[in-house]
């Protein structure tokens, strides 16, 4: 029997069978893709903090600031001192799992699992490969099979409530400001997200987000500016927007996407995917070393990520469901507040891609006037 399986090869599943295999455990790690890394499902924007967790050559280009366009046609320049990683994500999947297989980690390609049940003893997953099922016994599974993962489904947790579609292109028409991200919020933009535009060099990375509607249409209201014959490739997928109440039980817990652990004013979930790995390997590292295999025993991964991360993804959710309302006319209103330099210098100071929280309530305690709009919906 493998001491741990852990379905996925994404960030999150390849950081905890990393974490685990240097340890010297047991660790089986299964992706159903034939190769690590495809399809891209991804933009590949992560600040530096990522690159302290993987060693990765996957970074393509940086940037240091965003222009926010508004519904009215016009734009704020944010500028920040910190760099911004756009970086290859195929890549950086890969270097990932590279490190998880150095370590020791078996990684099965080309497996997909199907079925997880939790027993006394263990774990048994059946999975097909090359067109064969087959089983596998381990004493702890880890569901890193990311928004639709199977482990999830499997052991009775329910789907995140919250998870926006995302409609993105490679294009080969070149920003003129490497620089800088391009955001797009208001109603033709997007529904419930924003729309983004992220230079890499002669690619740029365009895409929209929304929340219970189709996005492909605000695709095409973003992409006007770019030109839809320059389309070299069409991704997208889900992103959860809020993480589960409890994603931990008997032998089992969920990390990265699968448990909703991402970032919910961005969508950015490589960073918070890791956090939470780092977590679990923990948590799991103690459950195999005492032996103890109850429920119980894995609760400490869930206080360890929440700790570090639980506050600032809550305070996120609620003000990414207020901002996401917010009809046109507010938004202008809202745009003649931040375009204040005395709110682009607090922006500049305090904006954090992975813990926006303290810029929010900065720029809301030196304008309550935003407040209002805040509370006002599409059509009121
Ligand atoms: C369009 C788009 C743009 C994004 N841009 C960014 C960004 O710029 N920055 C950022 O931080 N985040 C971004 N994200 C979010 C980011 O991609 C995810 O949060 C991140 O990939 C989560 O990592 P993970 O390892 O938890 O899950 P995933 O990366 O989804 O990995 C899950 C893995 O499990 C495998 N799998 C699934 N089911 C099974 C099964 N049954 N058996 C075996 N294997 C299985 C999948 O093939 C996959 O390889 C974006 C997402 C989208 C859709």
């Amino acid at each position: 029997m493998h001491d741990v399986l852990v379905v996925g090869s994404g960030p999150s599943g390849s950081y905890v069978s990393y974490s685990l295999a240097r340890l010297g455990f047991d660790v089986v790690n299964m992706e159903e893709h034939r190769e690590v890394g495809r399809p891209v499902e991804c933009t590949g924007l992560v600040s530096e903090r990522v690159f302290k967790y993987v060693k990765t050559k996957a970074e393509v280009n940086s940037v240091n600031g965003a222009h926010i366009f508004f519904p009215n046609g016009k734009s704020i320049h944010i500028h920040k001192g910190d760099r911004t990683i756009v970086m290859d994500r195929d890549q950086f999947d890969k270097d990932a799992s590279a490190m998880a297989i150095s370590s020791g980690a078996n990684i099965m390609i080309n497996s997909r699992v199907l079925s997880v049940k939790v027993d006394d003893e263990g774990v048994t997953a059946r999975y097909r490969q090359d067109g064969n099922l087959k089983e596998i016994r381990s004493r702890i599974v880890v569901g890193a099979d990311g928004v639709n993962s199977i482990v999830r489904k499997e052991l009775g947790y329910p789907r995140p409530s919250r998870v926006i579609s995302t409609y993105q292109v490679d294009s080969a028409a070149r920003m003129e400001d490497q620089n800088s991200v391009n955001v797009y919020v208001g109603s033709q933009s997007t529904r419930g997200f924003f729309g983004w535009a992220t230079p890499a060099g002669e690619l740029s990375k365009i895409g929209v987000g929304t929340y219970r509607k189709p996005a492909f249409d605000h695709f095409q209201y973003i992409n006007r500016k770019f030109g839809s014959q320059k389309i070299l490739g069409i991704n997208g997928g889900g992103i959860p927007l809020t993480f589960l109440k409890k994603t931990y039980g008997k032998r089992n817990l969920l990390v990265g996407d699968a448990a909703g652990i991402v970032k919910p004013l961005s969508g950015g979930g490589i960073f918070t995917g890791i956090v939470s790995a780092r977590h679990a390997s923990e948590a799991i590292r103690n459950v195999l070393e005492n032996e103890d295999f109850s429920e119980n025993s894995l609760s400490g991964y869930q206080a360890g990520w929440r700790g570090e991360l639980g506050l600032e993804l809550r305070f996120d959710a609620m003000a990414q469901r207020f901002f996401s309302g917010i009809p046109d006319s507010s938004l202008n209103k809202i745009y003649n507040i931040l375009s204040s330099p005395k709110n682009i210098e607090t922006i500049n100071k305090l904006g954090d891609i992975d813990f926006p929280s303290k810029v929010i309530l900065s720029i809301l305690l030196r304008n309550p006037g935003i407040i209002p709009h805040a509370f006002r919906r599409n059509g009121s």
